[in-house]
């Protein structure tokens, strides 16, 4: 694996790749790489002849008072993994290039990125379309890879790229879990033990949303108001949101039907946790 920090070699490289007609793979990340960055790059390894892992904090993502200081920054270790993946590039380049003094361009998806997390980050997705956007001129991907972690994001970047017509095509893999049911993600680190048991109490509330849909409940105040006593019930917790919405425009919806978006972001300590299950039921 070659890491490279220079955009304009970055740039020569992927230009060299698709002049050999070479497919490329790519999987953005912000680094302190886990089981689930792991699930799309293996995918990328599969699909294609280059893959490109990027490992960047990106600073515009994050709000003033957010962890973008304290963010895990794991390098070599990332790099080892990313090794043992036969990834072929680690693209790693430093904020000062990638926002270039008196840069005045950004790239914001409007309706979705004020959505969700959004209500509670705002200017998070605009950071997130911005450098997603920047890499893909970079990186110039025939595929790029994202985690359904993530859903809203991945609904963003989706829109983003048809808008712009970008010739790179979305793929959007399932959440990884650990064992007990609580997503990866990198700010799991932060969590101290009691937390970290604490935290399954996310994916316990999506899973007993999951169970009172399947038994017929429709109205998805219930189904919220049952989340929400989970969590609430656990100490040390406070609800960002528990929303159901419709995967298109992310609108919470008056009746559970057809498919959608079950989203939860809840404070577990001083971390912010986030996770989602996507459910269809039929229309009738
Ligand atoms: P991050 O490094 O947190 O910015 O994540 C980089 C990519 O990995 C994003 O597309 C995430 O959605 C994805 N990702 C993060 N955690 C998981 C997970 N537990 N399962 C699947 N994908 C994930």
């Amino acid at each position: 694996v070659k890491i490279v920090r220079s955009i304009r070699k970055m740039q020569l490289l992927s230009r060299d790749a698709r002049l050999r007609r070479k497919s490329i793979g790519f999987v953005p990340t912000m680094g302190a790489l886990h089981a689930g960055h792991l699930s799309l790059i293996r995918r990328a390894r599969l699909d294609s002849d280059i893959v490109t892992v990027s490992i960047f904090v990106n600073p515009t993502q994050f709000g003033p008072h957010e962890d973008f200081k304290k963010y895990p920054r794991m390098l070599s270790r990332d790099a080892a993994l990313c090794r043992k993946e036969g990834v072929d590039f680690i693209f790693y380049p430093s904020a000062a290039a990638m926002y270039p003094k008196g840069d005045k361009t950004f790239v914001t998806v409007e309706d979705l990125s004020s959505k969700l997390c959004g209500l509670f980050r705002p200017g998070h997705f605009k950071g997130v379309t911005t450098v997603v956007a920047k890499f893909f001129n970079i990186i110039n991907p025939d595929v790029a890879y994202f985690g359904q972690k993530d859903a809203q994001q991945a609904i963003i970047i989706k829109q983003m790229a048809r808008d712009l017509h970008m010739p790179v095509s979305i793929r959007v893999l399932p959440t990884v879990r650990e064992k007990d049911g609580l997503a990866m993600s990198s700010r799991n680190l932060y969590l101290s033990e009691a937390e970290r048991r604490g935290a399954v109490v996310l994916s316990q509330a999506i899973r007993e949303a999951r169970q009172m849909i399947q038994k017929g409940v429709r109205n998805p105040r219930l189904v919220i108001a049952k989340m929400k006593a989970l969590i609430r019930k656990k100490g040390n917790t406070r609800v960002d949101y528990v929303s159901i919405v419709d995967i298109c425009g992310l609108n919470p919806v008056q009746r559970i039907r057809g498919k959608v978006l079950i989203a939860l972001a809840v404070w577990m300590g001083k971390t912010r946790l986030i996770d989602n299950s996507t459910v269809e039921v039929p229309y009738a």
